[in-house]
């Protein structure tokens, strides 16, 4: 199953702990918001998670596993990390392929992917000429290729207009309806009452509080 763990997690920088001992859990099938102020360590965290960044301390597993010995890592966990970014003169679509084809995964996932996000009618258009939603589209349509268990998304709703943020709440929302895993990074807590059933918060990389989003709200 797609459960994360995340335990004794630390990341010490030069002079700054980035990640301070922290533990929580994600379960399958919510959406799980991870909340805290700019700087508390919550891109550092989700980095770990994908074996980005090497733990000081402490470790993570999805499904039981590190990600650095998950056989199959884009079929397992998909992650959207920041504002995608491709080859300015390439499509959508042959972005895409490009992965699959880097991946071993079926050239029509590519096409699948991108249904799959609304981007069907831009998949023949330049990604230059994309627009800051299209491209976070993008960039969850990479994610997906690997049809996975696990979706990992760092402030996805960053820089998007109302109609974008609502359409990812819904997307993320339909994952997790499906049983997969969501663990969703923001620094705002009206977005999270909005989109998240479970919230783990974070500040100077430790942590706050976790648990369903209404009690943890309510004692506030
Ligand atoms: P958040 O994602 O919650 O904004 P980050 O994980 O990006 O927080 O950063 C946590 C802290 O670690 C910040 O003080 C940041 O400046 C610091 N930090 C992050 N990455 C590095 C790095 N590579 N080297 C040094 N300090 C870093
Ligand atoms: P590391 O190899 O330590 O994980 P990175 O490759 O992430 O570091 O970054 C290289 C260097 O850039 C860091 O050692 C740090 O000096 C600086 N740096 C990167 N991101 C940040 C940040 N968010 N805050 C402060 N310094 C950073």
């Amino acid at each position: 199953t797609g459960q994360i763990v995340v335990s004794g997690l630390t990341k010490q920088y030069k002079n700054v702990r980035a990640v301070d001992n922290l533990s929580f859990t994600v379960e399958p099938g919510r959406v799980t918001g991870f909340l805290g102020p700019n700087g508390a360590g919550k891109t550092t965290t989700l980095r770990m998670l994908l074996n980005l960044v090497t733990p000081t301390a402490g470790a993570a597993t999805i499904g039981g596993h590190r990600y650095a010995d998950l056989t199959a890592p884009l079929r397992s966990v998909g992650a959207v990390l920041e504002a995608s970014s491709a080859h300015k003169g390439r499509t959508g679509l042959n972005h895409l392929r490009v992965i699959c084809a880097a991946a071993g995964l079926p050239r029509r996932r590519a096409d699948e992917a991108l249904a799959l996000v609304g981007l069907t009618p831009a998949a023949r258009r330049k990604f230059k000429g994309y627009s800051l939603g299209m491209k976070q589209r993008l960039g969850i349509a990479a994610a997906m290729l690997g049809n996975p268990q696990v979706l990992i998304l760092d402030e996805p709703a960053n820089g998007l207009d109302p109609e974008g943020i609502r359409w990812m709440r819904g997307f993320l929302k339909g994952l997790a309806a499906e049983g997969r895993t969501v663990l969703v990074s923001s620094h705002l807590l009206s977005e999270m009452q909005l989109l998240a059933d479970d919230v783990v918060i974070i500040a100077a990389g430790r942590l706050v509080q976790q648990g369903p989003v209404d009690q943890v709200i309510g004692s506030m």
